[in-house]
């Protein structure tokens, strides 16, 4: 496995053409908007190297039989399934933000077991394929992103018949070596901080859009591809000259790109899915369930951590004895562990999938995203409740440091005599940071959106759910035949 300083300067030999604020950026590692993301998947590293987290950093891989990062493990029991989302707790704990190796592990478990029953019933070779690829990420403990996600264009048309092709990623270009693609996938979590990305479609497809049903796994700097940065709420923080306490989270971030290929080579060997629209779908239906899964872990990790600030922030006030606060805070607790019940619990009822790895009960892991869409929300508006307004009416760090303001500052934002003024602005700036900052992107709009927006877990519900059985029993009790 890979050091966080071997991974961090494994990432420095990449030759990424991103750009961000309309300038192109030479030194992704080192930049101060970038950087935190990157410290948080570098994270999923440190914690590996970590005697004490290595039963759930770490697996066996089923392939060398070598000692693996979890996350890039092919899951082989319901048991991997649970640790998974014991390691995602726990690394929301230690980051309090989107860590962005899940992508990966969901899109690669996804892409194993796909490519085997596409194979099965095609005659294909992209189980093989697969295999080479994962052999390799396993071997170099690489960093893989997942990308999904197109751009889409007028939703209410096919790929095919959308004005402008491109806006679903497609085949563009086929010789005998392999094939060339065009289009963008949005949203790419963690792509700046890949090595290589599995590219999946995005939707279930018919005949007419064989171009579009496409998967490939390539490096992210390879020629042809573009990125484009996403800016997040107060991102310039980190850019002022005080920059320590007003950012909240000053270590760790998240970051989604825009990733355009504009005539990308992909050769025949690194290809999973080429033409067989029927496949797409299982593709799709799968990695989101796994994605839907990881966030009963994450996003219940970050939680633990908005609701010890706020535990924190009412302490620093003077308020914690209050009953009504008290009751808040578990409500808060209630909300976040009800998010893990789901997580642990379609990970419990997971099965075994033909090619032998283990998948998630869909139902549930639908149902614990559909909750992952609520329930932070409502933990965040409880936060905002019980901090009261200085979270948002604190003078800047800038203000605090000159010396004609700092002893007024000090002064009348005091709470509790025996805690400093300066710790009460660091938490109230983190609950800022966590429910409207750089770090609410992760915690609020990518739980509703991230892994598909609520309507689609609503969806996969409605198919899952088995309503003619429940209405057979209820005949049964009521009597009728
Ligand atoms: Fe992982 Fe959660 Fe980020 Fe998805 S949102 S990549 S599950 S940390
Ligand atoms: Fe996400």
């Amino acid at each position: 496995m890979m050091t966080k300083d071997q991974y961090i300067e494994s990432l420095r030999k990449l030759n990424l053409n991103l750009w961000m604020f309309g300038k192109k950026i030479e030194d992704p590692v080192d930049d101060p908007v970038i950087r935190p993301s990157l410290n948080s998947f570098a994270a999923t590293y440190e914690l590996a190297e970590d005697p004490q987290y290595e039963d759930l950093m770490t697996a066996t891989s089923h392939l060398s039989g070598k000692k693996i990062n979890r996350f890039t493990h092919i899951h082989q029991s319901t048991d991997d399934l649970i640790k998974k989302v014991k390691m995602q707790r726990l690394l929301g704990q230690k980051t309090a933000a989107c860590f962005q190796r899940c992508v990966g592990m969901d899109a690669m478990n996804a892409v194993f077991s796909s490519t085997f029953e596409i194979d099965a019933a095609c005659g294909t070779q992209y189980h093989q394929n697969f295999l080479n690829f994962l052999r390799r990420v396993q071997d170099e403990d690489l960093a893989v992103d997942g990308a999904m996600t197109d751009v889409k264009g007028d939703r209410s048309l096919a790929p095919s018949q959308q004005a402008d092709p491109d806006l679903f990623l497609h085949v563009v270009e086929r010789t005998p070596e392999g094939v060339y693609v065009t289009g963008a996938k949005a949203h790419q979590t963690g792509f700046v901080n890949s090595h290589e990305v599995l590219v999946m479609p995005t939707i279930s497809m018919r005949e007419g859009d064989e171009d579009y049903a496409i998967a490939f796994a390539i490096p992210t700097d390879s020629k042809g591809i573009t990125l484009i940065y996403g800016r997040q709420s107060c991102d310039t923080r980190k850019l002022e000259e005080y920059n320590d306490i007003d950012v909240g989270n000053k270590m760790y971030g998240g970051h989604e790109v825009l990733v355009i290929f504009d005539h990308v080579f992909v050769p025949n060997d690194c290809i999973f899915l080429n033409g067989e629209v029927k496949f797409a779908g299982m593709i799709v239906e799968r990695f989101a369930g796994y994605h839907r899964q990881s966030y009963g872990g994450c996003k219940v990790g970050v939680g633990d951590v908005l609701i010890g600030a706020t535990a924190l922030s009412v302490e620093m006030a003077g308020a914690a004895k209050a009953s009504h606060v008290k009751d808040k805070l578990i409500e808060m607790v209630h909300l976040n562990e009800t998010l893990y019940c789901c997580g642990i619990a379609c990970s419990s009822q997971g099965s075994k999938t033909k090619s032998g790895n283990y998948i998630i009960d869909l139902l549930l892991a639908n149902v614990c995203k559909q909750n992952v869409t609520r329930f932070p929300y409502d933990i965040a508006r409880l936060a905002q409740d019980l901090a009261g307004g200085a979270m948002v009416t604190l003078p800047s760090e800038a203000d605090y440091r000159h010396p004609e303001l700092h002893a007024y500052i000090d002064k009348y934002f005091k709470g509790v005599a025996s805690v400093s003024t300066e710790d009460r602005m660091r938490v109230l700036r983190l609950i800022e940071n966590m429910t409207m900052g750089t770090a609410a992107v992760g915690y609020l709009p990518e739980s509703m959106h991230g892994a598909g927006s609520p309507q689609a877990q609503r969806i996969m519900i409605s198919r899952q759910c088995n309503m003619e059985m429940k209405k057979e029993l209820a005949k049964k009790i009521a009597r009728i035949d």
